[in-house]
């Protein structure tokens, strides 16, 4: 199962992904997370994206491929993949697309959590109080939801037209969205 999780920043992907783990044992792919881990190895890589993490703009299509090609090889035989926070552009959907076909698969299902404006922001300022995640700071979100718009937006159309995009109500609780996701996997 290779499963693309979509949506906005805040919108829950990261939850529910832990939940997957937990119930289904998918190995949980977030860009994010590797970003967040390399900038606290303080490697070279980590060093060179913490201003534009910090910012809220997107890190470079070439990096995030890299990090996802290395994943997918430590990870080979997975019993299923949930692709967190990645794709963020059409040409890493694109690079993900030849990536899965190499190994002999394709992207099984895109869940879309669909999440207010005014839902995301109550939720992430939440996050920026309890966790002090740089980005989760006003306007580094502000920047989040403009990248979000122009450059993550347009692979709703993408993966529509590849048939797998499902939309679910991202508003309601955890649970209830769980159930959701859970219910869209079994139908695939
Ligand atoms: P996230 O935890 O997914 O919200 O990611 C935090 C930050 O890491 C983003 O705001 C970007 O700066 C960077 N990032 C994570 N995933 C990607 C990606 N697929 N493409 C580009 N930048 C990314």
């Amino acid at each position: 199962m290779n499963l693309i999780l979509f949506g906005p920043p805040g919108a829950g992907k990261g939850t529910q992904a832990k939940r997957l783990m937990e119930e289904r044992g998918y190995v949980q792919l977030s860009t994010g997370d590797m970003l967040r881990a390399a900038r606290a190895s303080g490697s070279p890589l980590g060093q060179r994206v913490a201003a534009i993490m910090d910012a809220g703009s997107l890190v470079s299509d070439a990096i995030v491929i890299e990090l996802i090609e290395d994943a997918l090889d430590r990870h080979a035989g997975a019993p299923g993949f949930i692709f967190d926070g990645f794709p963020r552009t059409v040409a890493q959907a694109e690079a993900l697309d030849a990536l899965l076909a190499r190994r002999g698969g394709g992207i099984d299902l895109v869940l879309r959590l669909e999440v207010d404006e005014a839902a995301l922001l109550a939720r992430v300022t939440k996050r920026f109080e309890e966790q002090g995640r740089a980005d989760d700071n006003p306007d580094s979100f502000k920047v989040r939801l403009k990248a979000y718009a122009d450059q993550t937006a347009p692979l709703i159309p993408y993966y529509h037209a590849q048939g797998n995009l499902v939309a679910l109500d991202g508003m309601a609780s955890m649970d209830v969205v769980g159930a959701a996701v859970a219910a869209a996997l079994d139908a695939v």
